[in-house]
């Protein structure tokens, strides 16, 4: 067996190990592997082993690979990374999910530019949970009015929250950032039923944030290797 179908085996075990002991029904819980960066003979090899959810960083590249692999059409993409004004028509085209919706000019594009024929493109706000200036995400405080802001475009569909909590600190095993996404995704479903979606977790924390309700976790290093850091 070669190497990214091995690691995508381990991780779904590792996975189910931990909603296991966590008593968290494993099929809630999504596995996204994130392939930026990483040829698209990477990707067709971890469909062959039966992924199908895969993400991107870059709208270029995105639109690229979608483009590439659109014979297999039952690939769900997703769009993880920063998004700016002028690339947003890309995305719209390409994705099925977007992760990082953090304002509503970009909310507003998105909507604007989604092709009718692929439905309704489902959207994460990311908050900004560690306060961390080179991350984005919108304050925790703004969550409730960009929703509503989002809830009001019929192109977008509002499926929860993502966030990159902070990955090393002193609190690393109690994770507080994890748990205050946790009590975020609460607050948002108190107001939007659907948006039980809560995307965090990373190679290196995901099981920090199992245990604290997500729901869509994001693995790249584990999966496909490590990246060339010139890429990114
Ligand atoms: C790159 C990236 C990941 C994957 O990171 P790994 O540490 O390689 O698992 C997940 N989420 C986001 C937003 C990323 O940019």
């Amino acid at each position: 067996m070669n190497n990214i179908a091995e690691q995508l085996r381990l991780a779904y075990q590792n996975i189910k190990q931990n909603c296991q002991q966590l008593h968290i029904i494993n099929d809630s819980v999504q596995l996204i592997a994130v392939s930026k960066t990483k040829p698209v003979a990477d990707i067709l090899t971890a469909y062959q082993a039966g992924q199908r959810k895969f993400a991107e960083n870059y709208p270029q590249e995105l639109a690229d690979k979608q483009q590439l692999l659109a014979e297999k059409a039952d690939i769900e993409w997703h769009f993880i990374g920063p998004l700016q004004s002028n690339k947003t028509r890309l995305v719209a085209q390409s994705a099925a999910w977007v992760h990082s919706i953090d304002r509503l000019k970009i909310a507003k594009r998105l909507a604007e530019q989604r092709p009718e024929s692929l439905g309704k493109l489902k959207v994460l706000i990311q908050i900004n949970i560690s306060k961390e200036a080179s991350k984005s995400g919108i304050a925790p405080d703004m969550m409730l009015e960009l929703a509503e802001q989002i809830s009001a475009l019929p192109q977008l569909e509002l499926k929860g929250l993502m966030a990159i909590p902070k990955a090393k600190d002193d609190n690393a095993e109690t994770g507080p950032d994890f748990l205050a996404m946790q009590h975020l995704s609460t607050q948002l479903q108190q107001h939007y039923p659907d948006a039980t979606e809560l995307s965090m977790g990373m190679s290196n924390d995901w099981p920090i944030a199992l245990k604290n309700g997500a729901t869509m976790i994001r693995l790249g290093t584990v999966i496909f290797g490590k990246r060339d850091k010139n890429e990114e």
